[in-house]
C-alpha cells in the first residue's frame, strides 16, 4: 500500500463565526491510499483548538507512511488502526483521513459502499440540522431564510448578545422550525442555568457544551438542573471520554476529526449507548469527502449535524452527505466520493 496526500483549501459561504473564532478559508488535506490499482480516500480536518494545522496534519502523515507502507494489505482494519495508533496518538483528523481512506478502499475492493459492509440501514438516519453562525441580527435574519429548506437549525451563541440572536432567529424561521443551541464552551455554570432558561422558552431542543471542557464541577451542577438536555463536544474526544460524561451530561457530539475517523467513531457509538447517553455526530468546515464517513453511520445516531460541505461556497468533491436535510448515502462502492 503507498500513503499520499496533498493539502487545498476550501472556503465557507459566510465567515463562520462561534463564540471563540471565526474560519472562511481553512486548509484541508486529501489522503489517499493505494493498493492493487485502487484508491481510498480521505479528508482531514484539522482544527487548532485540538492542537492541529494542515502542517501537523502532513506530519503526522509522514509518521503513519511507514506502517502503512509495511503493512500487507488493508483488510485487517483492526490491527492496521492499532498499529498507526501505537505510532502516532492525538492528532486525531489526521488519523481521522487515513482511517477513512482505508475504510473507503476495503470497501471498494469488496464492492460495497460503507454502510453496507457495517449492515446498516441509511433510511434509519435522521435529518440533519444547518448550522447559523454569530453574526449580526440583519446577516442572521438573512442567513434564516436562507436555510429555508432545512427543518432543524443549530443555532452558534456564547455571545452577551444570546437572547436577541436568538429571538431573531425565532422570528425569522417557520414556527415548526426545530432548534438547537451550541454555547462552544461560553458560559458558566451560573450564567447556564439563566441562559438554558431562557433558551428553554424559546423551545429549544437541547443545548451543546454550554461550559469549559475542564469545568467538570460546572457540569455536574448543572445536571439536573438544566432546563433542558446537555450534549458534551469539546468535552468529548474518542471512546476514552465517555465514562468521565457518565452523570454530568445526556448526550455526546461525535465527529470524526477529533476522534480518529470512522472505526472509532462506531465504538463510541456503542460505548454511549451502552452509558445510557444520546448520540449526535458533527463535523468541521469540510468538503464532502469530509463528511462521507460520517454520513455511511447516520442510521445510528439520535441527532447529526453533518452540514460541513452544505456550508461552503464551492465543494471540490461530490459524494454522500445532504440533500437538503435529508443525508443520502447511495450504492457506490467504499466511501462513494468522487472530485466534483
Ligand atoms: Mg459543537
Amino acid at each position: 500500500m503507498k500513503l499520499t496526500w496533498e493539502t487545498f483549501t476550501i472556503r465557507a459561504k459566510h465567515p463562520f463565526k462561534i463564540s471563540r473564532s471565526v474560519k472562511q478559508n481553512v486548509e484541508r488535506v486529501w489522503v489517499r491510499v493505494t493498493a492493487d490499482g485502487l484508491e481510498g480516500w480521505g479528508e482531514a480536518a484539522p482544527s487548532r483548538y485540538y492542537g492541529e494545522t494542515a502542517a501537523t496534519v502532513v506530519s503526522a502523515l509522514e509518521q503513519m507512511q511507514p506502517v502503512i507502507e509495511g503493512a500487507g494489505d488493508p483488510d485487517r482494519l483492526e490491527t492496521l488502526e492499532r498499529d498507526l495508533e501505537a505510532a502516532i496518538r492525538h492528532n486525531g483528523s489526521a488519523r481521522a483521513a487515513v482511517s477513512a481512506a482505508l475504510h473507503d478502499l476495503v470497501g471498494k475492493n469488496a464492492g460495497l459502499p460503507l454502510w453496507k459492509l457495517w449492515g446498516l440501514d441509511p433510511a434509519e438516519a435522521p435529518l440533519s440540522s444547518f448550522t447559523i453562525g454569530l453574526d449580526e441580527p440583519d446577516v442572521v435574519r438573512q442567513k434564516v431564510v436562507e436555510a429555508a429548506e432545512y427543518p432543524i437549525l443549530k443555532v452558534k451563541l456564547g455571545t452577551d448578545r444570546d437572547e436577541e440572536i436568538l429571538s431573531t432567529i425565532c422570528d425569522a424561521a417557520s414556527p415548526d422550525t426545530v432548534i438547537r443551541v451550541d454555547a462552544n464552551a461560553a458560559w458558566t455554570a451560573r450564567e447556564a442555568i439563566d441562559r438554558i432558561a431562557m433558551l428553554a422558552d424559546y423551545g429549544v431542543e437541547f443545548v451543546e457544551q454550554p461550559l469549559q471542557p475542564v469545568d467538570r464541577e460546572g457540569y455536574r451542577f448543572l445536571h439536573g438542573r438544566s432546563a433542558l438536555p446537555i450534549i458534551a463536544d469539546e468535552s468529548c474526544i474518542d471512546t476514552a471520554s465517555i465514562q468521565g460524561l457518565v452523570g454530568l451530561v445526556d448526550g455526546i457530539n461525535i465527529k470524526l476529526s477529533k476522534c480518529g475517523g470512522p472505526r472509532e467513531a462506531l465504538r463510541m457509538i456503542h460505548a454511549a449507548r451502552a452509558c445510557g447517553l444520546s448520540v449526535m455526530m458533527g463535523c468541521m468546515l469540510e468538503s464532502s469527502l469530509g463528511i462521507s464517513p460520517a454520513a455511511h453511520l447516520a442510521s445510528l445516531l439520535d441527532y447529526a449535524d453533518l452540514d460541513g460541505a452544505a456550508l461552503l461556497a464551492e465543494d471540490p468533491f461530490a459524494g454522500p452527505g445532504l440533500v437538503g436535510a435529508a443525508i443520502e448515502v447511495g450504492d457506490a462502492p467504499g466511501l462513494g466520493v468522487k472530485k466534483a
